[in-house]
């Protein structure tokens, strides 16, 4: 046996001193605890990342909008027109407000179910190609009419008129509330009638109630409106007034101072004014002959000045029937001023039999201004029943403004 093969005494004594561990440990935790505050940062510059990228995405967003904007304010403006005619699937003739006619092509992102004769369309300034189709303008709906759903006006309020009443019933009501009547019979119903006479003899008010007993939609335009500035525009108000009525069915369509548009010219006095006024005639003829009489859109036209009226609107075939609206007479007057102080309190005194004569020439609308004039007289003096001495001060306001030619122009039941 050597002496290296004894095996040495394994040393007590420990690897690290407990000094050196004890440093050791102290620096473990200091690594941990930074390791934590890097895990913490990290966190934070993570965070700040997602913060970054959506901001950048934000204003890439932002500079894309701005370059959009920018590339539209550097294009020149679409050019309007109205679809005329169409010619194949993919070309029309569209007339631009500006007058002149184009046969266009139609860019392939336009729809070809929205392309129909009458849409408003918009044109590429330089190749004229038909680039999109504009929504149905409501605008125009707005200015030129009003409408009214069976309008809150009834027979009972309407003094006098009788005659006219019957004849309105069986030419508008008859048609819309009994069509089968007029299919049995074999006639064609009637499609309109004409009003003429004074300014305030119950045209509005009596076309209003016939809308009103047959819960008709009551669109009121006003001839004058319909007299537009650029080449075509009125004949499309008319085309849409008349899509409008359908789509609102049962509908009548009152159109008030008719001779605006329908007055005849003269030779001498043809301007281009004039021809744009009888193209807008000539669409209102052609709705009047081309809609079906059996239909549920019914039109009731109105005029002051039935002897300016081109004979085109008054010939046999346009309107069923032409009724005139005089100047109420004595009884009617009596009827009227009883209907509009229904709900005052009249003196006993008061007789409106005396005031009935008394206003010989009035107009409805002047008797209506009369008694609304008596009620304001007293309420001037602090009561609410109405005198005789209210009345006469009424009654001299109104004939002042009949005579005075300044007070004219004021709208009616307004008095210097
Ligand atoms: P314009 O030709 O000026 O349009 P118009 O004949 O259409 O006039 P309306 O608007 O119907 O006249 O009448 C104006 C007002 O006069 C009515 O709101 C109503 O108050 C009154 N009026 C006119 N006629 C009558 C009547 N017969 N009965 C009761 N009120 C009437």
């Amino acid at each position: 046996m050597h002496e290296s093969d004894v095996l040495e005494p394994v040393s007590r004594e420990p690897i690290i001193s407990s000094e050196e561990l004890a440093a050791l440990r102290k620096k473990n935790i200091e690594y941990e605890s930074r390791v934590n505050e890097l895990r913490e940062k990290n966190r934070q510059l993570q965070l700040a990342i997602v913060a970054a990228e959506s901001e950048r995405d934000q204003y890439r967003r932002e500079a894309r909008k701005y370059k959009a904007e920018l590339s539209q304010m550097k294009a020149p403006p679409l050019v309007i027109g109205n679809v005329e005619q169409i010619i194949g699937p993919d070309k029309v003739i569209v007339r631009s407000t500006a007058g002149p006619q184009f046969l266009s092509h139609v860019s392939e992102e336009v729809k070809p179910e929205e392309v129909v004769v009458g849409a408003q369309c918009a044109l590429h300034p330089q190749s004229y190609v038909l680039v999109e189709i504009l929504p149905k303008k409501t605008d125009a709906q707005v200015s030129a009419m009003e409408i009214d759903v069976a309008p809150d006006v009834s027979y009972s309020d309407i003094g006098g008129l009788e005659h006219q009443k019957k004849l309105l019933r069986e030419a508008i009501e008859l048609p819309l509330l009994k069509p089968e009547l007029f299919e049995k019979t074999g006639i064609e119903p009637p499609k309109g009638v004409l009003l003429y006479g004074p300014p305030g003899t119950g045209k509005t008010l009596l076309a209003k109630a016939a809308a009103h007993e047959t819960q008709a939609s009551f669109i009121r335009v006003v001839g004058s409106e319909l007299v537009q500035k650029y080449i075509g525009e009125g004949a499309r108000l008319v085309r849409e007034i008349f899509a409008l009525a359908r789509e609102k069915a049962p509908a009548i369509i009152f159109i008030d101072e008719i001779d605006a548009i329908g007055s005849m010219r003269t030779a001498d006095a043809y301007s281009a004014g004039d021809h744009e006024v009888g193209r807008t005639l000539m669409q209102l003829l052609a709705e009047l002959d081309g809609f079906n009489a059996r239909g549920n859109v019914k039109i009731i036209a109105a005029t002051n000045r039935i002897d300016i009226m081109d004979q085109a609107l008054l010939r046999p075939g346009r309107f069923d029937r032409i009724i005139e609206f005089p100047l109420p007479n004595l009884a009617e007057r009596k009827n009227i001023l009883q209907i509009h102080t229904g709900n005052m309190h009249l003196e006993k005194a008061v007789s409106l039999d005396t005031l009935a004569e008394e206003t010989d020439g009035f107009n409805g609308a002047e008797l209506m201004a009369l008694t609304v004039e008596a009620g304001m007289t007293a309420i001037r003096h602090g009561r609410s029943t109405i005198k005789s001495k209210d009345i006469e001060e009424a009654l001299k306001a109104v004939r002042n403004g009949r005579t005075k030619p300044e007070a004219r122009e004021l709208p009616p039941g307004m008095y210097l």
